[in-house]
């Protein structure tokens, strides 16, 4: 009997919420060519271009805020070939979720002064190599590398403060590996 009573009595809260981060695939369309990903555009894999419909996404985080995750990353595919990212980060960023971007990179000269305007708080732009030219071979896209190095205009206007970018060596190793390492001090 008393098995039973103590099995029907609500577990205790834990001191913490799981999960706290809710990573949120905008897109299945690609513009690069990474040999290790299948929404590579040249590996034809993905079927339909497929996109998170913006009104769908706002209606949805109020939903997320309730399941107390605080925190989303908007990846894809490539999540800036979305046509309407600005309003998916703008609606996360009004519902009061952090939010982050994981982004090859290509189109963020023109994407990045709008998406810290819409809220944008942390950006991730992943690397495949310490070599700018390996890089650029396994993305296929020449001159990514090299705009990633110079880094992005922000309008300096505004109080974006977000986190420092953070580089995904994802066919190296990381910063163990001295060449990495190298290459990531020189874009601090
Ligand atoms: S940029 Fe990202 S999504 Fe696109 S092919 Fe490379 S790893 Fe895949």
């Amino acid at each position: 009997m008393g098995f039973w009573r103590s099995s029907r009595t609500a577990p205790a809260r834990p001191p913490f919420s799981l999960p706290a981060v809710c990573g949120v695939s905008v897109t299945n369309v690609c513009n690069a060519t990474c040999d290790f990903c299948a929404y590579a555009r040249d590996k034809k894999l993905i079927g339909t271009a497929r996109f998170v419909d913006s009104l769908a996404f706002a209606e949805a985080v109020p939903i997320l805020r309730r399941r107390q995750i605080r925190h989303l990353t908007l990846q894809g595919g490539e999540p800036l070939l979305h046509p309407a990212i600005e309003a998916l980060v703008e609606s996360a960023a009004k519902g009061g979720r952090q939010v982050a971007l994981i982004t090859n990179g290509w189109r963020l000269p023109l994407k990045i002064g709008r998406l810290a305007e819409a809220g944008l708080s942390r950006l991730l732009v992943s690397l495949d190599s310490h070599s700018v030219t390996e890089h650029e071979r396994n993305r296929g896209l020449p001159g990514v590398g090299s705009v990633s190095a110079k880094g992005w205009p922000v309008p300096s206007k505004r109080d974006w403060s977000p986190s420092p970018v953070s580089p995904s060596i994802v066919s190296c190793a990381s910063r163990s590996c001295p060449r990495c390492s190298d290459a990531l001090d020189s874009m601090r």
